[in-house]
């Protein structure tokens, strides 16, 4: 078994490497965005109680998130494991999420604060499909437009400096407890996301075993 959170700040690529490893491994890789937006989708009895929250502009309460997320993983697909990305974000909804689930592993992605600052600064998002690219590392094949449906890349205003100091400290002093409640688990293993996406999986690949 595979169950499997990422832990890791905004720009260190936990998103691309989660959906890779998801992949090789034949588990599902799981976003809270994701599942809501697909609760939604589905009109489930609970995705439309998300609905409602979400239409008004109001945060998704965390039991609803947590019942759509044990909804998720009683499907099919994930009786090999999964791969949480982004969730829990704090101890309280880490301890309720192991009373529905229990967790084998969680990788934390370490990098140094300048490499993620230029990293973020550096980072275009398609607001149409989401696509996430980087001018050096992951540019785009058109120069300012979408691969996948051409749309005009943005630079989002909380990708700009000022905004990415803002982020960086705000998850760093929120994850903190977090970080703290896995070690004391047992089940923590910190991975150093420098260096390529092929050489960051297979640290990741060690991390799980
Ligand atoms: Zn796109």
């Amino acid at each position: 078994m595979h169950r499997i959170v990422f832990l890791g700040p905004p720009g260190v690529g936990k998103g691309t490497q989660a959906s890779e490893l998801g992949r090789e491994l034949g588990i599902p890789h799981l976003s809270t965005g994701d599942l809501l937006r697909s609760a939604v989708a589905a009109k489930s009895p609970l995705g439309r109680e998300a609905e409602g929250h979400m239409a008004a502009g109001r945060l998704v309460p965390d039991d609803l998130v947590l019942q759509i997320l044990k909804e998720r993983l009683g499907r099919p697909d994930a009786a090999r494991g999964f791969l949480l990305d982004g969730y829990p974000r704090n101890p309280a909804q880490a301890s309720a999420l192991e009373r529905i689930v229990p967790i084998d592993v969680v990788v934390s992605f370490d990098l140094p604060k300048e490499t993620l600052l230029a990293r973020l600064v550096e980072r275009r998002v398609c607001p149409t499909c989401q696509s996430v690219y980087n001018l050096t590392s992951q540019p785009p094949r058109v120069a300012g437009r979408c691969d996948r449906d051409g749309t005009e890349l943005v630079h989002r205003p909380d990708d700009r400096p000022e905004a990415v100091e803002t982020r960086l400290r705000v998850y760093a002093e929120q994850t903190a407890p977090l970080l703290e409640f896995y070690r004391n688990r047992g089940l923590l293993r910190p991975v150093d996301a420098r260096g390529s996406p092929e050489e960051v999986r297979a640290r990741v690949r060690r991390a799980i075993g």
